[in-house]
């Protein structure tokens, strides 16, 4: 499904709620008067904002195949965001109208339990917006954010409360907790699945300083180049969680490989991965794949570790004779990161129309461009036309710096497609 359908259908709904709530609610003349109705409208936004949430992290392929992981989770955060406002703004009216008419908070049970859910929503909205400043380890992080599979029935049971049976919210809320049961067996289910179809490491082999590749063996990846697995690896009787990684092998290829830099926790301990080792793969994810767009010639821009999606598209390209005019931009720090070397320079005499600039931003004696990729270096070596497409993959700091830079020229911005290592 494509993302301005999806949006549509969301606001469709927005609209055929605020219709039904408005024809069935009695207005009074002024705002204190109507800070009930208000209260509701909040509360049934928000039920939507939120179930949408689940949605959105479902990684249902409908969507994903649509728009995109990456695509899904950002607006994954600002629904959840959407939701806390919109809840807030109810719970609020709530203990207002409570202290107008009583002169004291009636705690109820129900009431209780909309205040647990609230609360859990700070915690989780907040902690997803902050545990990298506050360097939370994303696993701990990610096992918080969990207890949104219990909030959800909560705030489902406290709005089931205050419907009447038959009305229309009432059946929206019958829907919704059909949804959400739908969508967590779908999860069971995929991890099901991953769990019964193991692969196993059969190699393991350092490219460059601190990167390190992985092959795997078992069931074949029907994958599109560019397109990106998540992987957890059973290592001593331990298991991982998932990470994602960039399939970097052809989609000829038998045997998935990933190469990975040394980063964080994880990644660090790539290279204690011995062969025979087991892992659990659940693929393919993503968009980011030259053959999602029609081309003939291309300017690939990497940073750094960027390169991994598209060594699985030159791979691909060579593996198809496909010989499409290719300038690729590789942004690194110093020499003894460059991963690839020899496969490059293979690519490079195999393909004609593929040439490589290599940029190093902190080796002063390279012999080739140094500092940094930037459009005017980008048009000396690829002027580039209306049709060229530009794909850019790094780390968030540098992608985000290039698509600053190229959004700042002339070029279309619909022939910029990208990825962005972080969710
Ligand atoms: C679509 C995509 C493709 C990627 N492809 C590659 C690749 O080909 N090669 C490569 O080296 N790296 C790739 N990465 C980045 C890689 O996933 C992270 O570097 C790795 O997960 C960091 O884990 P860590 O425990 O070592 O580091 P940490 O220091 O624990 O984490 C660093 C950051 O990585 C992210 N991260 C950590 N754990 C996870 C997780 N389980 N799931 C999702 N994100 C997480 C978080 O943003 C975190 O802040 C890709 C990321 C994405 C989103």
């Amino acid at each position: 499904m494509k993302y301005t359908l999806f949006l549509q259908l969301f606001a469709g709904f927005s609209l055929l709620f605020i219709y039904v709530w408005a024809a069935t609610t009695t207005f009074g003349a002024t705002i204190v008067d109507n800070l009930r109705p208000i209260q509701n409208i909040a509360a049934i936004l928000g039920m939507l904002f939120f179930f949408v949430q689940y949605i959105l992290s479902s990684r249902l392929k409908i969507l994903e195949d649509g728009f995109g992981l990456d695509k899904m989770l950002h607006l994954h955060q600002y629904f959840g965001r959407a939701a806390v406002f919109a809840f807030t703004i109810h719970g609020a009216l709530v203990l207002n109208s409570q202290w107008r008419r009583l002169g004291h908070f009636n705690f109820t049970t129900y009431v209780i339990i909309g205040i647990v859910v609230l609360l859990a929503m700070y915690l989780t909205a907040g902690l997803a917006s902050t545990y990298k400043f506050i360097r939370l380890p994303y696993q701990i992080w990610k096992n918080i954010h969990l207890i949104n599979y219990v909030i959800f029935p909560l705030a489902l049971l406290h709005a089931f409360n205050y419907a009447n049976p038959g009305s229309f919210f009432y059946y929206v809320w019958v829907a919704m907790a059909a949804g959400f049961a739908a969508l967590t067996l779908y999860r069971l289910y995929r991890i099901f699945l991953i769990r019964r179809q193991p692969y196993t490491v059969s190699s393991v082999k350092q490219e460059a300083k601190d990167i390190w590749s992985l092959l795997f063996s078992g069931p074949d990846i029907d994958h599109k180049p560019g397109q990106f697995l998540f992987v957890q690896l059973l290592r001593n009787g331990k298991l991982s969680e998932a990470h994602p990684f960039t399939i970097t092998s052809s989609p000829e290829s038998k045997e998935p490989a990933i190469t990975i830099k040394e980063l964080g926790d994880f990644t660090s301990t790539i290279k204690d991965t011995k062969e025979g080792d087991q892992a659990f793969i659940d693929a393919p994810y993503g968009i980011f794949s030259n053959l999602n767009v029609v081309s003939s010639d291309n300017i690939f821009i990497a940073g750094g570790i960027g390169i991994t999606p598209f060594m699985s598209m030159l791979r691909y390209l060579k593996d198809n004779f496909d010989d499409q005019r290719i300038t690729f931009f590789w942004g690194n720090r110093s020499e003894e990161y460059l991963c690839f070397q020899d496969e490059l320079k293979d690519l490079l005499d195999e393909m004609p129309s593929f040439s490589l600039v290599i940029v190093m931003s902190d080796q002063k004696d390279w012999p080739g461009e140094k500092g940094f990729i930037t459009a005017d270096l980008i048009k000396k070596y690829h002027p580039w036309e209306s049709y060229t497409q530009f794909f850019v993959c790094g780390p968030p700091p540098m992608t985000q710096s290039i698509l600053k830079e190229l959004k700042e020229t002339d070029i279309d911005k619909k022939n910029i497609h990208y990825e962005m290592f972080d969710f």
